[in-house]
C-alpha cells in the first residue's frame, strides 16, 4: 500500500488521499458524463469499498469517501473496468478537462475534448498535477468563472479562441487546431518555468506571440435549471444508494452530467423527491459551500455542514464555511466566510477562507447569534 498518498496531494484514483473518514478516491467521468450503468456500478462500489458517500467536486469530478486500504486495489480494478479510470496512471493524472455539461454529441466542446483526450500522451511530463483544461465552446460560455489553466472559449465575434488563464484576452485558432494549440501552450508553460509558479494564472512570463491576441470571450451565460433533470446536491454530496435509485429510474442509454456547481444533470427527466436532492433553484443550500470539516477531515478543527445548514436561510449572498484555511470547498470569495481555527470560527465578509477576520475566534453559539439564527 506504499502508493497510497496520505496527505497534501491532489488525489486521483491511482493516488488516493487519506482523509479523516478513510481514503478519498477521485473519479473523473469522461467529458463529465456518467452513463446509467456506470452510475449503478459506481454506487455499488462506493457502498462495497467505501462509506457510501460520493462528493461532486468543483471540477465536476466525483469522490468516493471512506474507502478502506484493503478495498482500494479492488475498487481501482472495478473503476478501470468501468472506463471511469485510465489504466495508465500518468494519463489519469493529466485528464483534467472541464466541459460545459450541456454539450451535445459532436458539438465543438465535445469534439475538442475528445481530441484532447486522445492526445494526453503528448502533454509535457513535467506538467503539474493540478493544472487543468477548460473547453467552453458552446454558443454562450458557461465556465467563465471556473478555474482552468489552458482554455478554449467562444469569442464575442462567435469564433473559437485560445486563452491562457490570468490573461483577459485570447487569440484565434485554426479550425480543428484547438487540441494542438492547448498542447503547445502546455509545453510553453513548462518550458518557460510555469511549473515553479504552479498555475497559469500565477505564471507572469509573457506569452509567445502565437498565443497572444486581443479577442474577448462572449458574454457569459448561466446553466439553465430544468425541473426533473436538474437536481442540486447539498454541499455536492450524494448518498450512493440515492444515486443508484436515480440511475435505475433513467432509461437505458441515458445517464448523468456532472457539473462544477453542485448540480447533477440527468439526461432524461426523473421525478424524484428525497431530502438529499434540492429541487428548487432558489434553495438557500445552493448558495452554500462547506467542506466536510470535522470529523471527516483530519485538518479540520470545527464542524462545518450542520452549522452551514442552520445559517443558510439567513444568508442573502453566498456562504462559505471552511474547516480550515485551505479552503477546499471554494477558492472564490463569498459574502460571508467562516474559517475554522483552533476549534473556533473566524468570520470575514466578502472574503476567501483564511482572510483577515472581522470577528475572530467565535464559538458556534456566537456565530448563530451573529446572524440571528440562534
Ligand atoms: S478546507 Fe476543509 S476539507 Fe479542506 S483541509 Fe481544511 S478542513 Fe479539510
Amino acid at each position: 500500500m506504499s502508493d497510497v498518498i496520505r496527505k497534501g496531494w491532489c488525489p486521483d484514483a491511482w493516488r488516493p488521499m487519506m482523509a479523516g473518514d478513510g481514503l478519498l478516491v477521485r473519479v473523473k467521468p469522461r467529458v463529465g458524463r456518467l452513463i446509467r450503468d456506470q452510475a449503478l456500478a459506481l454506487a455499488d462500489a462506493a457502498i462495497t469499498h467505501g462509506n457510501g458517500l460520493i462528493d461532486m467536486t468543483r471540477r465536476a469530478n466525483l469522490q468516493l469517501r471512506g474507502v478502506t486500504e484493503s478495498g482500494w486495489p479492488v475498487l481501482l480494478e472495478r473503476l478501470m473496468a468501468l472506463d471511469l479510470v485510465d489504466a495508465d496512471a500518468v494519463r489519469e493524472k493529466r485528464r483534467n478537462i472541464l466541459v460545459p455539461p450541456i454539450w451535445r454529441q459532436g458539438d465543438d466542446s465535445h469534439r475538442i475534448a475528445c481530441d484532447l483526450l486522445a492526445r494526453l500522451d503528448e502533454l509535457p511530463p513535467a506538467l503539474p498535477g493540478k493544472v487543468g483544461f477548460v473547453i467552453d465552446a458552446g454558443a454562450a460560455p458557461l465556465l467563465h468563472d471556473q478555474p482552468g489553466d489552458f482554455r478554449i472559449e467562444r469569442s464575442d465575434a462567435g469564433d473559437l479562441m485560445l486563452r491562457a488563464d490570468g490573461r483577459s484576452t485570447g487569440c484565434a485558432i485554426t479550425p480543428s487546431g484547438e487540441a494542438e494549440a492547448l498542447i503547445a501552450l502546455a509545453h510553453w508553460f513548462v518550458a518557460s518555468g510555469g511549473a515553479a509558479a504552479g498555475r497559469m494564472a500565477r505564471h507572469d512570463a509573457p506569452l509567445p506571440g502565437w498565443a497572444t491576441g486581443t479577442l474577448r470571450a462572449a458574454p457569459a451565460a448561466i446553466l439553465p435549471w430544468r425541473k426533473g433533470t436538474s437536481y442540486g446536491l447539498p454541499f455536492g454530496r450524494i448518498d450512493a444508494a440515492l444515486l443508484a435509485r436515480l440511475a435505475a429510474a433513467l432509461p437505458p442509454g441515458s445517464g448523468f452530467r456532472t457539473t462544477p456547481w453542485r448540480i447533477l444533470l440527468l439526461e432524461a427527466p426523473v421525478d424524484m423527491q428525497d431530502d438529499g436532492l434540492l429541487t428548487d433553484p432558489a434553495d438557500p443550500l445552493l448558495r452554500v459551500d462547506a467542506c466536510p470539516g470535522q470529523p471527516a477531515c483530519a485538518q479540520a478543527s470545527v464542524e462545518t455542514r450542520d452549522l452551514a445548514r442552520h445559517l443558510a436561510p439567513h444568508m442573502a449572498g453566498r456562504l462559505h464555511v471552511s474547516g480550515c484555511a485551505k479552503s477546499c470547498a471554494s477558492a472564490a470569495p463569498a459574502a460571508v466566510t467562516l474559517t475554522g481555527r483552533d476549534g473556533r470560527y473566524d468570520l470575514a465578509l466578502d472574503a476567501r477562507a483564511g482572510s483577515p477576520p472581522l470577528r475572530a475566534a467565535l464559538d458556534r453559539a456566537a456565530v448563530l447569534a451573529h446572524f440571528g439564527a440562534a
